[in-house]
């Protein structure tokens, strides 16, 4: 008996119309867990480097966590992954909401989608009968209304659907996937199911999934359950909200915005206001939230209310959550009430609320420069917030300058030509970037930027403090109980971190100690995206519910799995190595592995040097971060140390993952 996992993949060939249900095999689950882990080692078995993003060879895989759908609280989520049009790498998007439980629940893991529908269509999952419907209907239609008007016409409001807006059909390259209260937005993964002709995916289940050791388990749950209610009555002190408490509630519960906006940059991510937040803005903000937001609410299976209903005037309710909240109003240089308004027609489109802003503001950039000229906005409103709506109806629809601007600032830039790439200034491996710029280098940030392949560092970070605590009482209060460490000593290297002085960034921690946080962080952040886990929970806050120690016993009591520490440390390195081997097949190398131009303006090339060296070493990867023969074999991964010996990847310096741009990508669709 398969425990968790329900032990059977949906496999649907879009090009034939033929649908299977398809037994897997538990010895993957073993050695990849499930979630990212599996979907890396399908991407790694069936998409060889060959083939491109919009190519009917390309997989778009919906997996669901390992957990997900069992009681472990916040486990919820589902795992995209594609080869994403935008890095031309693997993506893998995660989303929140419902949908990965009520997949499980219908009776499979996954669901695989290959080849391409001639036709518009939409998928209806529920339990044993598996649908290919005619979307012609939907065509054009909102995200959020083709979820409903799909629940509507199958008479299933208990369905859960995750949708594609205008910006998925139209493969914009930083198009997201909607699911109703939650959304995959990194990596263009609406594009690809745009591209594949489904609309939407609806899925409703009625069964039970087994829990090998149920009263343990739910031992386990409570006591995570319990650990969330002490944290949530005692947030973390001296450090922002944001990092204080759990998941990441407070950006739609409270109103002081006065650390994203005088640190995070307005525009095209360039200018800062120091002085921004004042008293009346802060009630004009605090009287606009309150006015919108209609009700905080939660993903599936999670006390925390992270998200918000909002309803801005003359507009339909939708879901918001998180740093979105800011990112529209920052890059117009506007206030809430717009944010909150144009993120309405966003969601709708199905469109990143990270890179969207910037791309806007990168138009806005070269047109205030004369690089671009008024014959390329013909209409254009006059005013700023007209501008936004304006270029993100020609965006979604790839209409004129729009058409560019669709396939994100890098690629738009190569397009443009005329001086343009110097704008397009904050993305790694080719992809828009948190808007915060930073004075003096941080060594770990560094290392996390440059090799994290996830493309946002919100989903890399997490664990260890962002910055030392002024005052060694504050430092000991801080390691007390600090329970989630995998080894003592980084409570050590927490404890000497001084804030200025011969113990302190950039120097401190040294890249040895880097190393070993980064690699935790990430440990963390891999084995979430495995097993279903919101980071939220996990690895991005301080002081988390799950951690290393306990994450053994769920797997163990939850799945079946003989699991302990050291087997999942091992296990999380081998799919994490894994997705980079993904990457390197496809051209990926050490000068990729870089963080976003102007990120610091102070510098340090001989110790970045030396930190990705020492990471790379630390990793098992040669000096073009290629993992070794020797250490892909000991993760039981030397089908790609043979794979890479025949393609001739270790004598290869490097190549960039593509060298065509958007325009010569577009002539072939
Ligand atoms: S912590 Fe927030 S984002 Fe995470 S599962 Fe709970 S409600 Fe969703």
């Amino acid at each position: 008996m398969r425990y968790a996992e329900t032990g059977y993949n949906l496999e649907i060939d879009l090009t034939r119309g033929n649908i299977e249900r398809v037994a897997t095999d538990p010895k993957e689950t073993e050695l990849y867990l499930g979630g990212l882990g599996t979907n890396a080692k399908i991407i790694w078995d069936r998409v060889p480097p060959e083939v491109d993003p919009f190519s009917p060879d390309n997989l778009l895989i919906f997996a669901s966590g390992l957990l997900c759908g069992t009681p472990a609280t916040g486990c919820n989520r589902t795992i995209v992954s594609t080869i994403s049009p935008q890095t031309r790498l693997m993506a893998f998007s995660m989303m929140g909401g419902f949908w990965a439980p009520e997949l499980k629940y219908a009776g499979y893991d996954k669901v695989i989608l290959r080849g391409k529908s001639p036709d518009l269509v939409y998928l209806w999952i529920k339990d044993d009968k598996v649908e290919i419907r005619d979307a012609a209907h939907l065509k054009g239609k909102g995200a959020v209304e083709t979820a409903t008007l799909i629940c509507q016409e199958l008479k299933e409001p208990k369905a859960q659907v995750a949708a594609i807006g205008l910006a998925g059909e139209n493969r914009v390259y930083y198009a997201s996937i909607e699911q109703g209260r939650s959304s995959a937005s990194r990596g263009g993964i609406g594009a690809v199911m745009g591209d594949k002709g489904v609309k939407a995916i609806a899925v409703r289940g009625t069964r039970d999934l087994n829990i090998a050791r149920p009263a343990e388990f739910m031992a386990l749950c409570n006591e995570v359950l319990d650990y969330i209610k002490f944290r949530n009555d005692n947030p973390i002190p001296g450090v922002m909200p944001i990092l204080a408490g759990l998941g990441s509630p407070q950006e739609m519960k409270v109103h002081d915005e006065k650390w994203h906006t005088e640190n995070f940059m307005w525009g095209n991510s360039r200018v800062r206001r120091k002085d921004f937040w004042n008293e009346e803005i802060a009630t004009a903000w605090m009287e606009t939230l309150d006015s919108m937001r209609t009700r905080l609410i939660s993903c599936y299976n999670c006390p925390m209310t992270c998200g918000a209903t909002i309803s801005p005037p003359g507009k339909p309710t939708y879901m918001m959550k998180c740093f979105s909240k800011l990112t529209y109003t920052m890059a117009a240089f506007s206030d809430l009430e717009f944010g909150l308004g144009i993120a309405q027609s966003a969601t709708e489109y199905g469109v990143d609320a990270f890179s969207t802003p910037q791309v806007m503001a990168f138009a806005l950039e070269l047109y205030e420069n004369g690089i671009l000229t008024d014959d390329d906005f013909p209409g254009m409103p006059a005013d700023n917030e007209g501008r936004f709506y304006w270029l993100l109806d020609r965006i979604v629809r790839r209409e004129g300058i729009g058409d560019v601007l669709a396939n994100g600032t890098y690629w738009a830039a190569k397009e443009i030509g005329k001086g343009a790439e110097a704008y397009a200034h904050n993305t790694i491996k080719k992809h828009e970037q948190l808007p915060l710029k930073l004075s003096m280098l941080n060594p770990i940030y560094f290392l996390m930027y440059a090799t994290g392949e996830k493309m946002n560092i919100t989903q890399i970070e997490g664990q260890f403090p962002q910055a030392p605590f002024l005052k060694m009482e504050q430092r000991e209060e801080f390691v007390k109980d600090w329970i989630q460490v995998p080894d003592e000593k980084f409570k050590q290297y927490f404890l000497d971190w001084e804030l200025r002085g011969e113990k302190s960034i950039p120097y401190y921690p040294t890249p040895e100690m880097c190393c070993d946080i980064v690699d935790w962080q990430e440990r963390m952040h891999y084995i979430d995206d495995a097993l279903g886990m919101c980071a939220g929970l996990s690895s991005f806050p301080l002081k988390p519910p799950y951690h290393i120690h306990n994450y053994p016993k769920f797997i163990a009591t939850g799945a079946g799995i003989d699991m302990d520490e050291d087997k999942l440390t091992q296990a999380a390195k081998r799919y994490r190595t894994l997705v980079r081997a993904n990457n390197i097949r496809r051209g990926m190398r050490r000068k990729d592995d870089k963080p976003p131009k102007n990120h610091w303006k102070k510098r340090f090339p001989e110790l970045e040097k030396e930190l990705l060296d020492t990471y790379y070493q630390f990793k098992g990867w040669n000096d073009q971060g290629i993992p070794t023969k020797e250490s892909l074999d000991e993760l039981g991964l030397d089908y790609v140390s043979t794979d890479f010996e025949k393609r001739g990847i270790y004598s290869d310096d490097g190549d960039t993952p593509s060298k065509e741009t958007s325009a010569e990508k577009k002539k072939e669709v």
